[in-house]
């Protein structure tokens, strides 16, 4: 299996790769993190010369598990938003994602039998204030999911999105840090009281992609310690 797997070089994308079995292709902004990957690709998302080039990388290598794990976070009030942010998580979360699908598939479809998995977030099934540049990102991913796991379906493709809430990386920590709320408190408010480990989104991902998984498909599953039932 030819796994590409985008932000492997840390979080939650790291994890994912060093536990899959197959050859991994690491995707990331920093080679020097990357070298410890024997295929990598250096490039950052929000670029449309490096997206285009990473489709040809993704077509030159026959990769028929997609992971799309690159993603950024952003806490603001709607009123100071600016187009450049608004433009960059849109590119980064939803845009990005689309069309490393969109060069993927051709491949899939010709061995009848592919495996994509989104990394959303439970902002984008719940909503979050200061986060709606986010929310909305991850909400357009739920919704082409579903869509392209209809559309891929009889060639063998699945498709589907996971929700972490709350993990504890880089991301998850700095966004308890900056936001209104201090990691106690958020705490306080995950019915497990904890925050989700990056290995059980990898353990995630890896039953997506294994054969008792092939019925899975559209799905937008929720792994979040509980917060999206309530507090
Ligand atoms: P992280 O910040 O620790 O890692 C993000 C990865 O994406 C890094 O490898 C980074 O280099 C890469 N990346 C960021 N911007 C990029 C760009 N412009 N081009 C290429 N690569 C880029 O975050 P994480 O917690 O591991 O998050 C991984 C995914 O999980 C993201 O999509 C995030 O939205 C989602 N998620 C995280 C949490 C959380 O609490 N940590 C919660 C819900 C969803």
């Amino acid at each position: 299996m030819n796994i590409l797997v985008t932000g492997a070089t840390r979080g939650i994308g790291k994890a994912i790769a060093k536990s899959l079995q197959g050859n991994i292709f690491a995707v990331g902004r920093n080679e020097e993190l990357l070298r410890e990957y024997r295929n990598y690709y250096v490039c950052d998302l929000t670029d449309n010369t490096g997206l285009k080039g990473l489709g040809e990388y993704i077509k030159a290598n026959n990769i028929d598990i997609l992971i799309n794990n690159a993603g950024e976070y952003i806490y603001s009030p709607i009123e100071e938003c600016s187009l450049d942010n608004i433009s960059r998580i849109m590119k980064l979360n939803l845009e990005a994602p689309l069309y490393l699908i969109s060069q993927a598939v051709p491949y899939m479809k010709l061995k009848g039998w592919g495996r994509i998995v989104n990394i959303g977030s439970i902002s984008g099934v719940m909503g979050e204030a200061c986060a709606s540049l986010y929310s909305a990102s991850k909400s357009g991913l739920i919704g082409g999911t579903k869509a392209l796991a209809l559309e891929l379906a009889e060639f063998g493709i699945t498709v589907n999105t996971i929700n972490p809430g709350w993990v504890d990386t880089d991301m998850g920590n700095s966004s308890a840090n900056n936001g209104d709320w201090s990691r106690d408190e958020i705490i306080e408010c995950i019915p497990q009281r904890r925050f989700v480990a990056p290995s059980e989104v990898a353990g995630m991902v890896k039953y997506l992609i294994s054969e008792d998984a092939k019925g899975v498909t559209g799905q937008s599953i929720n792994l979040c310690a509980g917060l999206s039932v309530g507090c």
